[in-house]
């Protein structure tokens, strides 16, 4: 079948709105086939778990594409979403289907040969839950088990679909309720676990307490939760977590506003599951507020934040941790991808679990007991001399809890390395990691209060506003790179700069290639032992995910979802100021010659705002603004994945502004009213400082 033949993007690819749609006959359904099913088994030409592998190595043995045929790769086929926002999803690919989802957590599957679209589900996410959300109204993927698709929404469901029709078998709420204060977020994929679907949350950054949960994959039935922090009442929660937290965790913590804030520690993405060791391995995430003085009183380690957990994926059963980021109060999460591998080490082959979390050092872990057999920096570290490997600690630099003042460190808060997907070749030996160069200025907010909307890191997000050459010197530190890593040696062995920081995941396959997305709209494929550049695609819109490869009727395919959002994006300063376009799936193969349409130049003008005033203080708005509206509207009103306010039709009329910013006259769209935490007069000052950066874009010519 000639698929590029095929295409009719435009005409198959609307998405479908509002409702799921069905095609094809129906398939097996039912406990029967579910009980009969080993949904661990993956043949060679299949990317059917998130991390191609239950491991997590995103090495995929297929090689028909390779160093010397890769030059002939091409577009076979390509979908346009109607989603515009951030698309972190990896798509999965089993028995010639490719399942995927977008922002909104809409989930879509396509013939993956032709990309005829085969059905598509919309789980009528709550759009109000994008309030709640650090870094976007993104998804990144599903997971398969039997004949079922799961998504995990932003809004906190958990849904199984039959994986023929998109049909919904079950949906689960997986929200703790007993805290209705804490605002829960659902942006990781789910992992499968022995006929077990696993799923965290986020919200570190608003004040939640963190936690994983298995369900059965048939009935929808709660298997375990385990609590990533103690129960701030002292209390137990009748959960896997209850005796581990009472013999250790709960000791770490000391009198602080984490028994409000509930201390955070989300498992917001990676989890990892064994079969050899029958582990499952959870990465958790930052304290909440990040104030280590403030959440915990500056004292005791606060455990599970930033940590590496094994449990038992049967009933959720504490096996070992090992915390990366003891007291934390960077945002350094141990959220980051988790990959494990067979590595010889001192002539010794060891079963390792390898981790390169946002604090910037390299771990490497025995995965049946925990201990820490290496640490080494992968990029620019400040924060720790060094992990020492007696204790397992990190050797604090001084003053870095900003207790003296605020504190320069790298990396910063956006980390070193995030959720973007790292790739593991046991051919070349090496770790594939999109580095990111940051750094961050942590300050104490001394006006920081805890309100029940909206953000409460309580850090000062702009410690020297006097002092623009500082900042605009730490923000020149701030660049990209693909790092090829020896995690033997622990040293690199080549990289690749990137102009921005902010880009794609990598896959690694058996034809020795590398291939990253990156944010200036470029797909490349790389010589996977020495780093040579050998393909590049013009995507002309940024990519975030981590591409993926796959075979059908005996033709390799290399799959990619492109669009630029999530949380670099939020700092609009440094990524290419682009409008926001949809969402694209592009997949490729040897001798494709598919076109995808150049995307419209969507670019509006900025409003005229001569003669528009306000009585509002922009100086007030300017602070009140990086509080509340930046994690969405980006840093200077400037761009991120949400409008580009600047450009606002509201900022003419301030009526019209507080319909908006308290009324939540655009709640359809993500934006909710913030009539809980802001005032007229904030609102006011905001459409002050708005205004103020509309004026100085015009001058900009921007
Ligand atoms: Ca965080």
């Amino acid at each position: 079948m000639d698929s590029d033949a095929k295409l009719a993007p435009r005409a198959a690819g609307r998405t479908v709105g509002g409702k799921m749609r069905k095609f094809g006959m129906a398939g097996l359904i039912g406990a029967l086939f579910l009980a009969a099913c080993d949904g661990s088994a993956q043949r060679s030409e299949d990317w059917a778990f998130h991390g191609h592998d239950p491991q997590e190595q995103r090495y995929s043995p297929l090689d028909e594409v390779n160093r010397d045929t890769v030059k002939g790769l091409g577009l076979a086929w390509y979908h346009e979403f109607s989603a515009d926002r951030g698309q972190e999803a990896t798509p999965l690919v089993k028995d010639g289907v490719l399942y995927t989802s977008t922002s909104w957590s809409e989930v879509f599957a396509f013939d993956a040969a032709t990309g005829r679209l085969l059905w598509s589900y919309d789980p009528k996410t709550d759009r109000a839950s994008l309030v709640n959300a650090c870094c976007d109204a993104i998804n990144r993927g599903v997971a398969l088990w039997g004949d079922r698709v799961f998504v995990a929404t932003l809004d906190g469901r958990l849904i199984s679909l039959d994986a023929k029709t998109g049909r919904v078998a079950w949906s689960v709420d997986t929200i703790d309720r007993r805290h209705p204060g804490m605002h829960y977020t659902i942006t990781g994929a789910p992992r499968v676990a022995n006929g077990k679907i696993v799923i965290g949350n986020a919200g570190s950054e608003f004040g939640v307490r963190g936690y994983v949960t298995a369900y059965d994959a048939a009935s929808g039935r709660q298997a375990w939760r385990f609590f990533l922090t103690p129960n701030p009442t002292g209390g137990p929660d009748g959960a896997a977590s209850d005796e581990i937290m009472r013999t250790r965790g709960a000791q770490t913590w000391s009198d602080g506003e984490w028994k409000v804030s509930g201390g955070g520690g989300t498992a917001w993405d990676s989890m990892t599951f064994d079969p050899s060791t029958n582990l499952l391995f959870v990465g958790t995430g930052n304290g909440s507020p990040f104030d280590y003085s403030r959440r915990s009183g500056g004292q005791g380690d606060n455990l599970f934040l930033s940590s590496i957990l094994a449990l038992d994926p049967e009933t959720g059963a504490y096996r070992w941790h090992y915390q990366t980021t003891p007291q934390d109060a960077w945002d350094y999460t141990a959220a980051q991808q988790m990959i494990a591998a067979r590595l010889s080490l001192n002539g010794t082959q060891r079963d390792v679990l390898m981790q390169a979390p946002k604090n910037g050092f390299f771990y490497v872990l025995d995965r049946r007991t925990g201990q820490l057999l290496s640490a080494k920096p992968f990029a620019p570290v400040t924060w720790a001399r060094e992990i020492d490997l007696k204790t397992g600690r990190p050797v604090f630099a001084p003053g870095v809890h900003y207790e003296n003042g605020p504190a320069i460190l790298r990396p910063g808060s956006l980390g070193a390395h995030s959720w973007q997907a790292m790739s593991y070749s046991p051919r070349t030996g090496l770790v594939y990691i999109p580095v990111q160069l940051t750094t961050g200025v942590f300050a104490r907010d001394p006006a920081y209060k805890r309100r029940p909307l909206g953000q409460n890191h309580s850090i000062a997000m702009r410690a020297f506003p006097e002092d623009k050459d500082k900042v605009a010197a730490v923000r020149a530190t701030m660049t990209g790179q693909l790092l090829a890593w020896d995690p033997v040696a622990q040293k690199p062995r080549w990289s690749v700069p990137h102009p921005w920081f902010n880009n794609g995941g990598t896959l690694v396959t058996a034809g020795d290639l590398v291939f990253q997305g990156v944010s200036e709209g470029k797909l490349l494929a790389y010589d996977a032992t020495n780093g040579k550049a050998l393909w590049t695609y013009e995507a002309a819109s940024g990519i975030i995910a981590p591409p993926i490869t796959y075979r059908v009727r005996g033709e390799q395919y290399v799959a990619v979802m492109v669009g630029s959002g999530g949380a670099g994006s939020l700092v609009g300063h440094i990524v290419p100021d682009r409008p926001r376009l949809p969402g694209r799936l592009m997949v490729f193969k040897l001798g494709g010659r598919a076109q995808a349409p150049p995307f419209p130049a969507v670019k509006p003008p900025p409003i005229d705002v001569s003669g528009v005033a306000s009585e509002g203080d922009p100086e007030a708005g300017s602070a009140e603004y990086v509080r509340t509206c930046s994690v969405c509207h980006g840093a200077n009103a400037s761009v991120a994945y949400t409008a580009d306010l600047r450009r606002s039709g509201a900022l003419r009329d301030p009526q019209a502004w507080r319909a908006v910013v308290l009324e939540g006259a655009l709640e359809a769209n993500g934006m909710v009213g913030f009539a809980k935490i802001l005032t007229r007069a904030d609102a006011e000052n905001i459409r002050a400082y708005v205004l103020s950066q509309a004026r100085k874009a015009q001058g900009d010519g921007q």
